[in-house]
């Protein structure tokens, strides 16, 4: 088969690219500063549109709000629909529309930190905008990173991603009780995933009947 690689370099101009990653993984390290002075947890999840991350947020707030005072950053492009759906929890959430821009970083994160009274806070969740591949490469200053993969997404989403699975602290295989009709198995996905990193933690959910949101809770002492 004929193929092409990209060089490293080549798509775009690399020193800019270094120069601000460099700038990004700086901030990161402030706010996770800040979150730290304030005790604040911080907790990024990753993964594709609709592969359940607002659902998971949920899910996770409605078990946590009675004993943790949480917050919310609802990262997406131009809407504020999650943002929306995780008002209805009554948690503090602040939208970040990030425009063209298909993945968080720092420096937004910095600015959405402004607007939250962390002294009250115990936990912070941060809805990464819905994509795999680039914010792998952007730290926020989060304490852990979540990535979602749901059995919608079918068979190859975690071999096609690599790099993000290399940062994330936590593998949540969403949309367990769609296995049959994507004739995708759970087993598979998290071969695909310890294939990347043999020591990866996998947990399985169900965000409609709240399967493995404990196990997420506990794994992540939250
Ligand atoms: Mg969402
Ligand atoms: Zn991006």
């Amino acid at each position: 088969m004929k193929s092409i690689k990209a060089k490293e370099g080549e798509i775009f101009d690399i020193e800019l690219e270094e120069d601000l990653l460099k700038r990004n993984e700086e901030l990161a390290e402030k706010n996770k500063h800040l979150l730290d002075k304030n005790k604040v947890k911080a907790i990024d999840i990753m993964g594709s549109v609709g592969s359940g991350k607002t659902s998971l947020i949920k899910n996770l707030i409605v078990r946590l709000k009675k004993k943790r005072c949480l917050g919310v950053i609802a990262g997406d492009l131009t809407t504020t629909i999650d943002a929306e759906r995780i008002k209805e929890e009554k948690v503090e959430v602040v939208q970040v529309n990030t425009g063209k821009e298909c993945h968080l970083d720092a420096n937004l994160i910095a600015r959405a930190l402004k607007e939250f009274d962390l002294r009250n806070l115990d936990i912070l969740f941060i809805e990464n905008v819905g994509n795999l591949i680039c914010p792998a490469e952007f730290p926020l200053g989060s304490h852990k990173r979540i990535v979602v993969v749901s059995l919608t997404e079918g068979p190859w989403m975690v071999t096609k991603h690599p790099y993000i699975f290399r940062e994330a602290d936590l593998v949540v295989i969403n949309k367990i009780d769609l296995a049959r009709a994507m004739k995708v198995s759970v087993e598979s996905i998290t071969k695909d995933v310890h294939r990347i990193r043999p020591e990866l933690k996998t947990i399985c959910t169900n965000c409609l009947t709240g399967e493995g949101i404990e196990e997420i809770i506990k794994f992540l002492s939250l």
